[in-house]
C-alpha cells in the first residue's frame, strides 16, 4: 500500500548546532521529512518531548531544495563548513523518498556547496545514492577543528538496537530487516565509504547485555563496521504518542518480567540511573578492545 505523505513548506531546513557535535562532528543538521514512517516504539522525535502531542503524520519538505540552496549559499560564503547530518529526527530513505528523490536532491546541492555529510540511516535505499555521496566524499572542504583527522567528507553509518530479528520486529515493526542493514553496510564499506554502526538505543535486559552486544559486534565488524558509537535507551512523556506510554504497552505485551525492572532503572528520570550508564559504557569499551573497533568516527 502506498504510504500517505503530506507536503509541507518550510523557512529554514538547514539547523546550525551550538557546538560541533561529539559523537556525530556534525556542525548543521538537516531532516527532509517531518516524523518518520519507519515507527520505532522507543523514538523520542515524536509525542512531546519537542513541545508537542504530534499526531504521527508524515510530510516531506517539499521546497527544502530551495531553501537549501539559499542557506548553504550564505555558509559557504562565509567559509563556515562543516558536516551536516541526515537522520537525527527522521530516517531521509523512507519507503516515500524512492518516489519522491528529495534526500538525493539535497545531497546534490551539498555537493555544489562542498560540504560534508554525515548519514545515518536504517535503509538500503542509500544505495541509490552512492554516486553523489562519492563525489561529495571527493569535493567536500573538510571543517578546521578536522582537518588532519578526517581525510573524507563523507561517514555513513547504520542504527541497530539489537541484531536479533525477532526482537527488532517488535521493537522497530516498520524498518527494514537486520540482514537488509547487515548487507548495506557491507556495501558502502566496499564501496570505500567510511562506514559505522550506532547502536542507539541499547534496550535494557534485551540487548544490553554482553553476551548479546558481543553478537552485534560480531555482526557489524564482519560487515565491514570502521567504528561503533551506543547509547541507552531514553523514554520521554506520558501522552499516548509518547514512547516511554509506548515501550512499556509493548514491554508489558512482550516482556511483562521486565516492565518492573526498567521501572527501576529509570525512577522518574528520562534516562537509566549513573550506575546502569557506567556499566554499560564499560562493557561496550571493553567489546570495542576485543573486536579492534573504533569507539569514535575517528
Ligand atoms: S528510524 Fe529513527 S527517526 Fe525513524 S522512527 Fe526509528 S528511531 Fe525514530
Amino acid at each position: 500500500m502506498r504510504e500517505l505523505v503530506r507536503k509541507i513548506k518550510v523557512k529554514s531546513v538547514l539547523n546550525k548546532q551550538k557546538f560541533v557535535d561529539d559523537w556525530f562532528l556534525s556542525s548543521y543538521s538537516i531532516n527532509p521529512y517531518s516524523n518518520c514512517s519507519f515507527n520505532c516504539i522507543y523514538c523520542y522525535t515524536r509525542g512531546s518531548k519537542y513541545g508537542e502531542h504530534q499526531v504521527p503524520s508524515l510530510a516531506v519538505k517539499i521546497n527544502a531544495p530551495e531553501v537549501l540552496v539559499r542557506q548553504l549559499k550564505n555558509r559557504a560564503r562565509k567559509r563556515e563548513y562543516g558536516f551536516i547530518a541526515f537522520g537525527s529526527a527522521t530516517d531521509p530513505y523512507l519507503p516515500v523518498e524512492k518516489d519522491l528523490k528529495i534526500t538525493r536532491e539535497l545531497l546534490m546541492i551539498i555537493l555544489r556547496f562542498k560540504f560534508s555529510v554525515n548519514l545515518l540511516t536504517r535503509s538500503p535505499l542509500i544505495l541509490r545514492d552512492l554516486d553523489i555521496l562519492k563525489k561529495i566524499g571527493e569535493k567536500a572542504r573538510i571543517p578546521k577543528e578536522l582537518e588532519g583527522k578526517m581525510d573524507t567528507g563523507v561517514v555513513l553509518s547504520f542504527s541497530f538496537s539489537t541484531t536479533d530479528e525477532k526482537l527488532a520486529r517488535i521493537f522497530e515493526p516498520g524498518v527494514p530487516s537486520l540482514k537488509k542493514r547487515l548487507d548495506t553496510l557491507k556495501k558502502c564499506k566496499d564501496a570505500g565509504f567510511t562506514v559505522g554502526a550506532v547502536f542507539m538505543p541499547l534496550l535494557p535486559f534485551l540487548s544490553d547485555s554482553e553476551e548479546h552486544l558481543d553478537k552485534m559486534f560480531k555482526d557489524v565488524k564482519e560487515n565491514g563496521a570502521d567504528f561503533v558509537l551506543a547509547s541507552g535507551l531514553t523514554l520521554y512523556g506520558d501522552g499516548p504518542h509518547d514512547c516511554k506510554t509506548r515501550y512499556y504497552e509493548v514491554l508489558e505485551e512482550h516482556f511483562p518480567e521486565l516492565v518492573p525492572k526498567t521501572r527501576a532503572i529509570f525512577g522518574k528520570s528520562s534516562a537509566p540511573s549513573h550506575k546502569y550508564q557506567k556499566e554499560l559504557y564499560q562493557r561496550f569499551l571493553g567489546l570495542c578492545r576485543k573486536y579492534q573497533i573504533r569507539n569514535k568516527i575517528y
